[in-house]
């Protein structure tokens, strides 16, 4: 008859197998956890320090010496990458008093040959005054987050546009909007510099056209949560997909697969005017919002890279 093994002559093989087992489980979790290499790499250090440059101005708002110095400092910063530079200048009547205010919203272009274009965008304006901080509604509104934190992004996305194989040789704008926020009451207009853009977009002849917009606002929240926003998945809804799915093949959980807010930014007059399908990437719970908190302390150059990382791998993977 044959003998059945007892567990101890085969205990050699049942520790060979767990081996096995635990071999694979780990280097599955390690593949699993590790986030893919994308390159170029964003220099989170470099973006915050851009933050801080910004910031050290003060009040940036529209038509204000603040605002000049910012204009003279991102001009000299992409000149120097050899990017093209140029101003689309237009006026609005201050919503004070009606005397007109120089709006300038400032276009940096690289391979300004190619027809087909991408467009991305932040407003470099700040609020007039921190109006929902409780103690000091008229202080000093710094605009860290809302405001150079898009403007930050873009001078540290320029370092790396040269090193970047951009799909379907599409060639990209940035362009910082101005008076997004000139705003001291309850009904001043919004959006004045996105709303000149887009309607000169729309009635200007053009041999080129934007096949896609990315916003930026908001995105260096020390604590950073993006979720899908609203108005992005109704204009846009594969290009707002196609940024999410970029965040997760780059394993940047910041980025969540849910919408929550329905918010009304500088993408609504791309998207109804101009009709360029537009995406609004905002992190919109950020409690120093339009107050005197909102100032480098509560940003940080990781969230501002993790946003970095997804834009990157998105504009070498583009639908
Ligand atoms: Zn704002």
């Amino acid at each position: 008859m044959k003998r059945m093994n007892t567990w101890w002559q085969v205990w050699p093989t049942i520790r060979f197998l767990i081996l096995i087992i635990l071999i694979s489980v780990s280097s599955f979790a390690c593949v699993t956890a590790a986030e893919p290499e994308v390159e170029p790499a964003f220099d989170a250090k470099r973006s915050y320090e851009y933050l801080n440059k910004i910031c050290r101005l003060k009040s940036r708002v529209s038509g204000s010496p603040g605002m000049a110095e910012q204009q003279k400092l991102i001009s000299e910063h992409f000149r120097e990458l050899k990017a093209k530079v140029h101003f689309q200048t237009f006026d609005a009547p201050h919503p004070i008093n009606g005397t007109p205010v120089r709006m300038n919203n400032l276009i940096v272009s690289w391979y300004p040959e190619a027809k087909k274009r991408i467009l991305l965008a932040c407003h470099y304006d700040t609020r007039p005054f921190p109006d929902r901080d409780r103690f000091q509604p008229q202080g000093l509104f710094i605009g860290a987050n809302d405001g150079a934190s898009g403007v930050a992004f873009l001078m540290e996305l320029g370092n790396v546009m040269r090193d970047l194989k951009i799909s379907h040789g599409y060639g990209v704008d940035f362009v910082f909007f101005d008076g997004e926020e000139l705003v001291y009451r309850e009904n001043d207009a919004y959006f004045l510099g996105s709303n000149y853009f887009a309607n000169q977009y729309k009635k200007e002849p053009r041999d080129f056209e934007y096949v896609y917009g990315i916003l930026f606002d908001m995105i260096a929240d020390k604590n950073l949560a993006i979720y899908m926003e609203k108005n992005s998945l109704k204009y846009a809804p594969r290009l707002t997909r196609s940024i999410w799915e970029a965040a997760r093949k780059t394993g940047i959980r910041e980025f969540i697969s849910q919408e929550k807010y329905e918010i009304r930014d500088d993408h609504l007059p791309l998207n109804e005017i101009a009709r360029i399908p537009t995406c609004d990437i905002i992190d919109f719970d950020y409690p120093a919002w339009h107050t005197t908190r909102d100032i480098p302390r509560n940003c940080s150059g990781a969230s501002l890279a993790k946003v970095g990382t997804v834009l990157i791998y998105w504009l070498q993977n583009i639908p």
